[in-house]
């Protein structure tokens, strides 16, 4: 199983962290990259668009598989040809597994949480994009939740 890990705090290096990669699958998680936690409709459509309008620009991807634990779903999902789009709401990261089975490999899962994106990275063999953002800019359930990632984090990732 791979434990790849890498870490960004600023979104802006995304696409070269991923185009270094290579991967046909990116699964990503939605609050905060994509959205910010709390926001509306219409800012969850615009951060799926961007984010699919990067992804398309990396050669190697063919699947980019949106993920959250929220129950927050766009009202249409971004069409590109040639990319399959998905959108899981109420994922269950990290225990379900399931909707990953046939998506090809390599891939990556880019997300904030250690003990949701992390874990669910190691458990399908995916290298783990870990996104840090400051800490105050988190509402304090997802506060909670890093800060416990963080104890997680030299467990699963030996390496960094
Ligand atoms: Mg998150």
């Amino acid at each position: 199983m791979t434990r790849g890990y890498e870490s960004l705090t600023d979104e802006a290096q995304l696409p070269g962290l991923v185009r270094r990669l290579s991967p046909r699958t990116i699964v990503v998680d939605i609050e905060p990259l994509i959205a910010p936690w709390n926001s509306r409709q219409d800012a969850l459509e615009l951060g799926l668009s961007r984010f699919v309008d990067v992804a398309t620009a990396i050669e190697s991807v063919q699947v980019v598989c949106f993920a959250t634990n929220s129950a927050r779903t766009p009202s249409a999902l971004p069409q590109v040809p040639g990319i399959q789009v998905d959108y899981l709401a109420s994922a269950r990261k990290p225990l379900r597994t399931a909707p990953y089975a046939k998506m090809p490999l390599p891939g990556v899962v880019i997300g904030d949480q250690v003990a949701t994106d992390g874990v669910l990275a190691t458990r399908i063999g995916y290298t783990f994009l870990h996104y840090r953002p400051a800490l105050a800019s988190m509402p304090p359930g997802p506060r909670l939740l890093f800060a416990g990632g963080e104890l997680l984090r030299p467990v699963l990732f030996r390496r960094h």
